[in-house]
């Protein structure tokens, strides 16, 4: 951070800050939910946001595991109104994401909204003042018309309740809190999981260490992806020939459509990602039994498709075993497994995935009459409509909420569309001169019944394998169920007939 962006930061305030609109997080929906209010006219001291950390980013601020990379190609994983004709790599790295993020928030001055250090633990919903109340850990207090969460769905580290952990006398930490100051160089690394953050930190450390154990529950489809530096060349062209970066955009959002329309309407399609996926494990993996366990026994995209040229590479290397036998207890020097047998470690790695659940419910949230949300969401299931409001919890908005994750394009892309939703939500109430807005339980009912629906046909409820996207009844509450235009057509048009108007 320069000293300038310091010294534009907003005050410690103790008393009750009253503001219009509070946004949590300062990743991609927060950055983007504040510039779409400033589009819309809010100033300084009209909205704040509150974010955990002591710098935004969110996601790409946290993963700094070697080898952190975006599976989404960049030009289409950034936002459409800010595009980077430059992008260095067709998948950009960690950092060149968070640079562009931190250039984001400079080019519209948004450093000056947020509050650092600020993590939300809590908030109600003041029937009579029809205000939220929201409470930082640090005992700070927010008085707001509006609520929108960009606190996302990925970001409590998971990591699993295995028998003896605390014994473990190494170095341990999960991939989304690498711990820079752990030297690799020659140890004994376990890996544990197989998702996306594995296969991007496998190939990466195997280089240092002496040994790597990558503990599989469930193999992943990996499907060939070489990303190599984009040369000077292109990347002069996307900024200098117009209309080309456009064009990639649109080639990207189409191409990656199409994986869509196999995972949620003819999953049949999906056994191509069979064959490439099988090819990349072969053309790296010469030993049969080890192909064998690397194979997935579930239809590609039930998981998360993943892409990587060198994960198998890294497997491959001499130096990695990988371990299919469950984890039954750690001790004081290792990772015991089902089999008995002791794998002695100086260094863990989970690598173990996220509270996914957990984290649209993070935030103690009580509306009207004081209904927990947290509560109803754990009776009924987490639900919104259209992924972004609840019914009768006023002027609460979620970015990336409920059933608006994506197995196959980019988030940011629906982040696009749910901050227009919002804000043309609150332009609503201004217009109505109403004080709240909330979905009528009708039209939530109605969306979710056809979203369910919906989702019963998709690979991730018949490709056969079990995934974080469902809750512990086997509901998808992540993915949303069709192609991304189908949502951006779903959320084009703020619908007053579908929301209940309080306080006019
Ligand atoms: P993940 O995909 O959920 O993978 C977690 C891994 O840990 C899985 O292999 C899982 O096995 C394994 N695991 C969990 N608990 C375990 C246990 N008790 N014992 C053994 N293995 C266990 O998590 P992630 O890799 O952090 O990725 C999460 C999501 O973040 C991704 O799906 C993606 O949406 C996002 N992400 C994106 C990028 C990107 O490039 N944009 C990069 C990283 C992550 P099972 O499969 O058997 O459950």
């Amino acid at each position: 951070m320069t000293v300038a962006e310091q010294a534009d930061e907003a005050p410690v305030v103790k008393d009750p800050i009253h503001t219009r609109a509070v946004i949590i997080g300062t990743g991609f929906s927060g950055l983007g939910m504040a510039i779409a209010l400033q589009k819309q006219g809010f100033g300084f001291g009209d909205f704040v946001i509150l974010e955990k950390a002591d710098d935004i980013g969110g996601t790409w601020r946290d993963n700094t595991y070697p080898g952190c990379a975006c599976d989404i190609p960049s030009h289409m994983y950034s936002f459409s109104f800010e595009p980077k004709p430059d992008w260095t790599h067709m998948w950009s790295l960690q950092p060149e994401i968070f640079d562009y993020l931190k250039g984001v928030a400079a080019k519209y001055g948004l450093r000056r909204y947020v509050h650092f250090n600020s993590h939300v633990e809590r908030a109600h919903w003041d029937d009579a003042e029809m205000r939220w109340h929201v409470f930082t850990a640090d005992g700070r207090e927010y008085v707001a018309q509006f609520l929108v969460s960009g606190a996302g769905a990925l970001h409590i580290p998971l990591i699993p309740d295995i028998a003896g952990i605390d014994e473990f006398a190494g170095a341990s930490f999960h991939s989304a809190q690498w711990d820079h100051s752990v030297d690799i160089t020659g140890k004994r690394v376990a890996v544990i999981g197989t998702g996306a953050s594995a296969i991007q930190l496998v190939p990466e450390i195997v280089k240092d260490v002496a040994e790597l154990q990558v503990y599989q529950r469930t193999p992943p489809w990996v499907m060939p992806r070489p990303n190599n530096a984009l040369p000077e060349w292109i990347r002069r062209v996307f900024t200098e020939v117009p209309g080309t970066r456009a064009l990639m955009r649109l080639a990207i959002y189409w191409g990656h459509e199409v994986v869509g329309f196999g995972m949620t309407k003819q999953p049949g399609l999906l056994r191509i990602g069979a064959v490439l996926g099988k090819w990349n494990i072969r053309r790296a993996v010469k030993d049969k039994a080890l192909r064998r366990k690397l194979t997935p026994d579930y239809r590609a995209g039930c998981k998360r498709i993943l892409n990587s040229d060198t994960y198998y590479r890294g497997i491959a290397n001499p130096k990695t075993t990988v371990i299919t036998e469950r984890i039954t207890r750690m001790t004081r020097d290792g990772i015991v497994t089902f089999d008995g047998v002791e794998h002695p470690v100086d260094v863990v790695v989970f690598a173990t995935g996220f509270h996914v659940t957990d984290s649209y419910s993070y935030v103690d949230i009580k509306g009207p009459g004081g209904e927990d949300l947290v509560d109803r969401w754990t009776r009924e299931g987490v639900e919104a409509h259209r992924g972004v409001a609840v019914a009768g919890m006023p002027n609460l908005f979620f970015l990336l909420g409920p059933n608006t994750g994506l197995g196959h394009n980019s988030v940011v892309f629906m982040i696009e569309a749910q901050i227009r939703y919002v804000a043309q939500a609150i332009a609503a109430v201004d217009k109505t001169r109403a004080q709240a807005v909330a979905p009528t339980r009708a039209a939530q009912d109605e969306f979710n019944g056809e979203l369910q629906h919906d989702l019963a046909k998709t690979v991730w409820s018949t490709g056969g394998c079990r995934s974080w996207y469902m809750d512990s009844h086997g509901v998808n509450r992540t993915l949303w169920s069709g192609m991304t235009w189908q949502y951006w057509l779903a959320t084009r048009r703020f619908k007053r007939s579908e929301y209940d108007f309080l306080g006019r």
